[in-house]
């Protein structure tokens, strides 16, 4: 026995789940299929972090604005509770702050500032290296919890939302109005498909032909830094380097020379710092960056003592003790930040491809949506 859809959304991670949530929002019937009792990847490993400030400048940073102004719609509608609003990123070099003097005078350094060095201290408990000299603020962001917050929107499709969810359902083909699936055909009239990291189930050559490979990521979680309450998320000035947003003014080359020099190893293991804090007051702490097309499930214990090494640089005092370690994986592009394929007639197959899918997958989702099922959603670019 079949029952038809209008959408049928294939995986359970956050793009999944954001396509569903916007097409059940714009009236439509929705069946969302993943193939695991739950989903466990990329999704509910991350730090839910959800950035605006530093998205690569253009599509990409418009479209984390509009994730971020939907997830602080969704969030308390689905009982998840934001942990933090805000991001904090030190600087302890000349270089450092002139990046993020130059960030300032972009479009995207609205509502951001520059705070000195005691005003950082304050604002966080008294957080803050010897040699450092500011930070930047952004208002721009919220943390979400993500192996909480990912079952508990799953659960608000299904019952506030009238999604019907699949578990434990693989989809092998595509052929709209049908999908065969582990458990028999699913019919659909359009069909998105959100595969995260695999590239070999579902449109294999299509997905070849944009080159992907796969990153894998060290992840701690910190035992309670006592009584300290962190104000926000946490990045060190690494992230000035990495993130497109910052990373692409000219002022990061000289800034990237200067850390290349000083900390070679960390850009070895392709560490940067972001701590973001649990309501339970421990603190999920990484991460490091490891490129290959089958990342082995082994990471080097040097990743988590750069890691740790950066936290006692950039946070000062003593590293509270690990308490939690994981990895992940997500895709990766070297020429685009997601990719939106048609690979037939009423499909469309969805994969952010710089690790940041958590910040831009209900602007990506919109944007599809517009496009396959004529929704009017969305921002503009
Ligand atoms: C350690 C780590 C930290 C990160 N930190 C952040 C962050 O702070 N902020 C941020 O924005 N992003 C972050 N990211 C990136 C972000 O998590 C990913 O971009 C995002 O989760 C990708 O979501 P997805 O739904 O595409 O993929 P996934 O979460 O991988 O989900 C894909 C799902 O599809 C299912 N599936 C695949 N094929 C089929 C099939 N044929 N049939 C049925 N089901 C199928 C899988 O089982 C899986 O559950 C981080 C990633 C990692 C690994």
């Amino acid at each position: 026995m079949t029952q038809t859809y209008d959408l049928a959304v294939v995986g359970g991670g956050i793009l999944g789940l954001a396509h569903a949530y916007v097409a059940a929002r714009e009236g439509l019937k929705v069946v969302l299929i993943e193939r695991d009792g739950a989903a466990s990847g990329a999704s509910i490993r991350n730090f839910g972090f959800i950035t605006v400030t530093g998205q690569e400048r253009g599509t990409s940073w418009q479209l984390a604005r509009r994730t971020r102004d939907i997830w602080a719609d969704l969030a308390p509608r689905a009982a998840i509770p934001v942990e933090h609003e805000g991001l904090y990123l030190t600087a302890r070099s000349p270089e450092a702050i002139a990046v993020i003097e130059a960030f300032l005078k972009t479009e995207m350094g609205e509502g951001c500032s520059l705070m000195d060095a005691a005003a950082f201290r304050a604002a966080s408990g008294g957080m803050g290296g010897t040699d450092l000299l500011g930070a930047l603020h952004s208002p721009h962001e919220i943390r979400v919890e993500s192996r909480f917050a990912i079952p508990r929107i799953t659960a608000f499709l299904a019952e506030q939302m009238g999604v019907t969810v699949m578990t434990k359902t693989a989809v092998h083909e595509i052929a709209p109005p049908r999908l065969a699936t582990s458990r028999g055909v699913v019919e659909a009239g359009q069909v998105v498909v959100c595969p995260g990291d695999d590239f070999s189930t579902l449109y294999p050559e299509r997905i070849a032909a944009y080159g992907l490979t796969r990153c894998r990521l060290s992840m701690l979680r910190l035992a309670a830094p006592g009584r300290v309450r962190l104000p926000g998320a946490i990045m060190s000035d690494l992230g000035l380097v990495r993130y497109r947003g910052y990373g692409a003014l000219p002022e990061a080359r000289a800034l990237e020379a200067r850390l290349r020099a000083e900390v070679p190893r960390l850009f070895d293991n392709g560490v940067h710092l972001i701590v973001a804090q649990g309501t339970d007051g421990s603190l999920i702490v990484g991460d490091s960056h490891h490129y290959a097309d089958v990342p082995p499930p082994f990471a080097p214990a040097s990743a988590e003592e750069d890691i740790l090494q950066e936290y006692a640089t950039a946070l000062g005092g003593p590293v509270p003790p690990v308490i939690e370690r994981w990895t992940g994986t997500y895709a990766v592009a070297a020429d685009r930040t997601f990719l939106i394929d048609t690979p037939a007639e009423n499909v469309r197959l969805v994969i952010v491809t710089s690790g940041t899918g958590a910040s831009t997958g209900f602007g990506i989702a919109e944007k599809v949506l517009a496009d396959l099922a004529g929704l009017h959603v969305g921002v503009t670019a």
